[in-house]
């Protein structure tokens, strides 16, 4: 099906499938499982981040979508199977290597020489040098370019045919902080602007920072798939206190939406399994005759969440 219709308030949005990834396995000289039955899809207008240790498959998995790794079994689709693999990759910018470009040559005719192949018009090459913020230095060789301005000009080549969407394999690796500032803040950008976006990365706050969805590999597995939002919200937890804390803690242990109760400095931490309010729970304990002296709902980072999630999953 190419399109999921979702009603809300009555307007129907339409949720364009992008990429479609089906039961997907690598296995490179016959025993290395690289991506073990990987099933995602990929909707228009997202940021999504693939999220793993190194070795978990993510690039192995990009390079499987952009055919130049071969799978060995399962299936990808693009833009809903309206197309060969050939010509839905004439819509798709990706930089999965470092950035290459002729050396002697400034920004703005490496990027021209691309215009003449791909057979793109000469405008787009100052909008692109634009969104990268390399105006400036388009008159420069790119042998004198700092790697995080070759990444950007990788971009900006990327983005010369207005592809549907970009993929970037770990588009922030090797740079300065200020680099690294900079990559995040052009990847907004243009995901401000309506392209979907695709990235790799073993960085957590990297994912947390640019990405709206996240879906996190571990020894090619996919161990969580949604909205970061989603995944930071989803088991927050109270740090309680009462003055018999041992009473506390035993009303609670028979409450459904808690999942563990553990003890810090004097406070107990009481875990979800699924939401309640910070009124629901104090009006809960009240009505038990518990009147708390500390009540704060916190709500695990990503990178909490990423560390609970890989350590669960140390079965092989
Ligand atoms: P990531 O990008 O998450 O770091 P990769 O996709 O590069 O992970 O690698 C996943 C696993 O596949 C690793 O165990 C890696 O050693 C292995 N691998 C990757 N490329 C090859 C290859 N060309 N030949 C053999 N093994 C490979
Ligand atoms: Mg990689």
């Amino acid at each position: 099906m190419l399109n999921r219709h979702i009603l809300i308030n009555r307007k129907t949005i339409i949720l364009e499938t992008i990429l479609t990834i089906t039961n997907l396995n690598k296995v490179y000289n016959k025993y290395v499982h690289a991506v073990k039955n990987l099933s995602l899809e990929i909707h228009k207008g997202n940021v999504y981040g693939i999220l793993g240790p190194n070795g978990s498959g993510k690039s192995t998995t990009l390079g499987i979508v952009l055919n130049v790794v071969n799978k060995t079994s399962g299936d990808y689709q693009w833009f809903g199977g309206t197309m060969q693999t050939h010509d839905a990759l004439k819509k798709v910018g990706a930089i999965i290597e470092r950035p290459n470009f002729y050396p002697y040559m400034t920004a703005k005719e490496n990027l021209e020489l691309v215009c003449k192949i791909k057979n793109i018009p000469f405008t787009k090459v100052q909008e692109k040098l634009e969104i990268v913020r390399l105006t400036e230095r388009m008159n420069s060789k790119f042998s004198t370019f700092s790697l995080g301005m070759k990444q950007r000009l990788a971009i900006a080549s990327a983005l010369l045919n207005d592809p549907e969407i970009l993929i970037l394999d770990e588009p922030t690796n090797g740079l300065d902080p200020q680099g690294i500032h900079q990559i995040r803040d052009i990847i907004r950008l243009i995901a401000s602007q309506g392209t979907t976006i695709l990235l790799a990365s073993h960085l957590l706050d990297e994912v947390e920072k640019v990405c709206s969805h996240v879906l996190v590999l571990r020894k090619g597995e996919m161990l969580y798939s949604g909205t970061v939002d989603g995944m930071t919200n989803k088991q927050g937890f109270f740090e309680l206190k009462a003055k018999d804390n041992i009473q506390l803690e035993s009303v609670l242990e028979n409450h459904p939406s808690v999942e563990k109760i553990t003890e810090d400095d004097g406070k107990l931490l009481v875990y979800l399994k699924s939401d309640l309010a910070s009124e629901e729970l104090n009006q809960f304990l009240f009505q038990k005759n518990i009147v708390l002296q500390h009540l704060v709902k916190r709500k695990h980072s990503l990178e909490a969440q990423f560390l609970e999630l890989t350590n669960n999953h140390q079965s092989n």
